[in-house]
């Protein structure tokens, strides 16, 4: 084992990783970054079809962004927004997110991640109704398999049954209904219908609670690490229209879907969501710096604002000038290279057309792609589209071997998922596909010997 190996083993703990692994193998330790690579200890090249969590947008040697930190940090490296303060990163960055999202959403609360983001969402809107008179109405609605984030609110605010199980979550006041996953859930439905009886899922919900005690809503456009699932068509517009109905807020987490992901700045765009709230993190800075926002809109900020009490939330990293100043250069950097319009119109159908071609794999049941995110469904029989018995891991199987490949692919149980970084090329593209046709080949013949 490696210094570093012997090091981790001996004082890391590790998010979300398996330690008879971890304690077998040694962690894998990644030395460096170039464009869509990373380079471990043994120089191995990986390509990074998941762009590290989702969030290195613009790959990992983006030099703008790296002098703007440099920068920053030799004029101001820290200072915070507490007590009537601010600071010009801050405040730029503020004014450029108001311009590129959503009309009404012209407010920022600055946080350190995703997780703080939910957090302070979840405060928000129970203090939006409190000033209101209404502070009975605390319930937040959220999907089951949901990720929104590692907090006891963003845990609770998840789905996830397992999160659930470890410290008694969620917290009193967070509800769960049905995801609209159609290949899970709803086959032998039609899609469009199935869409539509999910989002109805939302009003019974609502009427069984009572309205006067619903908060808000929220929801990934596109449930991510829930195993990239794309809605039907037919599931924003309901969704909308009920919380448009019954005065319900909407909140938006574009943690993953945000910064051009799915071809347009914010998947809001992308399915003509109007939110109340919405939730960025990772693609903000490219990953390059912990930073997020929560966008508020007009009509809850001047509730909050024009109430006589401080709203008593914050934290120390809230608009960290460095890191501003990297999301500054991240949108400056999209901006300059069309990087949103190349997604939508170039480098997002090139991967879609290659992806979709998995699906005639003999171990895929189905593959599914929208914008830059996309998965595919390892089954026993495409057939029948049973699943692997759980005891063959499937996708733990095909992720492992991925990785000796040289290939970065997560795996969701048995669902294989990609969100490679935005500036890929279509050559690279090609080296994706051909490594994820070969690590298929590889995991069937494995699972079938
Ligand atoms: N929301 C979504 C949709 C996420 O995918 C994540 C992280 O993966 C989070 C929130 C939490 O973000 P963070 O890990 O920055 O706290």
């Amino acid at each position: 084992m490696s210094l570093s190996q012997q090091q981790d083993r001996q004082h890391c703990f590790h998010p979300f990783s398996n330690y008879h692994q971890l304690n077998r193998d040694g962690a894998r330790v990644i030395v460096k970054g170039e464009g869509i690579y990373v380079y471990d200890e043994q120089g191995n090249k990986i390509l990074d079809a998941m762009a590290g969590l989702w969030c290195v947008n613009l790959g990992y040697s983006a030099k703008p962004l790296i002098e703007a930190a440099q920068k920053q940090f030799n004029t101001l490296p820290y200072y915070n927004l507490f007590f009537q303060t601010t600071h010009s990163p801050a405040a730029k960055l503020a004014a450029k997110l108001a311009e590129i999202t959503p009309a009404k959403l012209n407010h920022v609360f600055f946080t350190g991640s995703g997780s703080e983001c939910n957090d302070t969402v979840l405060r928000t809107v129970r203090h939006y109704w409190a000033c209101l008179g209404q502070p009975q109405k605390q319930i937040v609605i959220s999907r089951d398999n949901a990720y929104h984030g590692s907090t006891m609110a963003g845990a609770s605010l998840g789905g996830m049954k397992p999160m659930h199980a470890q410290g008694g979550l969620p917290i009193p006041g967070i509800v769960h209904i049905p995801q609209p996953y159609h290949f899970g859930e709803g086959q032998g439905v039609d899609v469009e219908m199935f869409g539509q009886q999910r989002a109805q899922l939302l009003e019974q919900k609502i009427l069984e609670l009572g309205v006067e005690n619903v908060a808000a809503f929220i929801a990934e456009p596109i449930q991510g690490a829930g195993g990239v699932i794309i809605p039907p068509d037919s599931y924003w517009p309901e969704i909308q229209r009920i919380c448009d109905h019954y005065g319900i807020l909407l909140i938006v987490d574009e943690v993953i879907c945000g910064f051009g992901r799915t071809g347009e700045w914010f998947a809001s765009q992308t399915y003509a969501i109007t939110p109340d709230l919405m939730c960025l993190a990772k693609g903000i800075t490219s990953g390059y710096l912990p930073l997020g926002a929560v966008m508020v809109s007009d009509r809850i900020a001047q509730v909050l604002q024009e109430h006589d009490d401080e709203f008593t939330h914050g934290f120390t990293y809230s608009g960290h000038p460095v890191a501003c100043a990297v999301a500054l250069a991240t949108i400056e950097e999209m901006e300059k290279n069309h990087l949103v319009e190349k997604v939508r119109n170039d480098i997002a159908p090139y991967l879609a057309q290659k992806w979709l071609a998995l699906a005639e794999h003999p171990l895929v049941g189905e593959a599914r792609i929208k914008g830059m995110m996309a998965a595919i469904e390892l089954v026993e029989n495409k057939a029948t589209l049973k699943r692997y018995n759980k005891t063959k891991a499937a996708g733990t199987l095909c992720r492992n071997i991925c990785v000796s490949n040289g290939l970065i692919m997560r795996a969701v149980g048995d669902t294989m998922i990609i969100a490679p970084p935005l500036i890929i090329s279509k050559a690279e593209v090609d080296e994706l596909i051909q490594l994820a046709w070969q690590c298929l080949d590889q995991t069937y013949a494995q699972l079938t010997s």
